[in-house]
């Protein structure tokens, strides 16, 4: 399968946030975005003008590389969205990109990134509700529970200790100390990144 294999501190400068994809580093003063708050390359400080394409392409980047997706993935939550009509598309959106088996294993504190929970769960470290899964992107349902397979909780658990995680929000049972955690909900708009404009990816995609 494809996957973006360059520096990931570039994509942070690139949309100019920070996108939280190196694990404990992204807290720390060695991060990118601290020291160097400006695009990367020769033309990096240089002034822009966004146009309007430009603000929504930016804003569907930012989302689709903070969750690690491939434009396929992206654009086929897009579509599970728009083809529903219970809640609003763009919030549909970042729910479909929350209920990720990868990322709820990162958002629990079990690994410091999407990026490290997507290679233990490929390598069959986890179980749904008893049963080993393999596939990052498991779309899980309200209620089902996530555990460590038993001849690897030594391994998580070494990593939570070398990656003091930030508390699971409310929307996660995470207990760490027995290795589950369950998608309890759908998180609320407000319970999401305020700085996510999601209006402008769904303007992003109804252009096509
Ligand atoms: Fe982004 Fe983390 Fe790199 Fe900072 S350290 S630029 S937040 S990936």
């Amino acid at each position: 399968m494809a996957r973006y294999t360059d520096p990931v501190c570039k994509l942070c400068r690139n949309e100019g946030s920070k996108l939280f994809l190196k694990g404990s580093r992204c807290y720390t003063t060695k991060c990118a975005i601290e020291r160097r708050r400006y695009g990367p390359g020769q033309h990096g400080q240089a002034r822009k003008k966004h146009s309007e394409y430009a603000l929504q392409l930016r804003e569907k980047q930012k989302v689709r590389r903070t969750y690690g997706l491939l434009e396929k993935q992206f654009s086929a939550y897009y579509k599970t969205a728009a083809a529903q009509k219970k809640v609003p598309t763009g919030l549909k959106v970042l729910q479909l990109c929350e209920a990720r088996l990868d990322n709820l294993v990162y958002r629990s504190g079990m690994v410091p990134s999407r990026a490290q929970g997507r290679q233990l769960i490929a390598h069959g470290h986890f179980t749904v509700d008893g049963t080993k899964v393999y596939t990052p992107s498991y779309r899980l349902k309200a209620g089902q529970v996530v555990s460590v397979m038993e001849k690897s909780k030594a391994l998580v658990k070494s990593i939570i200790e070398a990656n003091p995680a930030p508390i699971a929000p409310q929307w996660i049972f995470a207990d760490l100390d027995n290795l589950k955690t369950s998608f309890i909900n759908p998180p609320a708009r407000e319970d999401l990144d305020g700085t996510i404009k999601e209006a402008l990816i769904v303007e992003y995609y109804s252009r096509k």
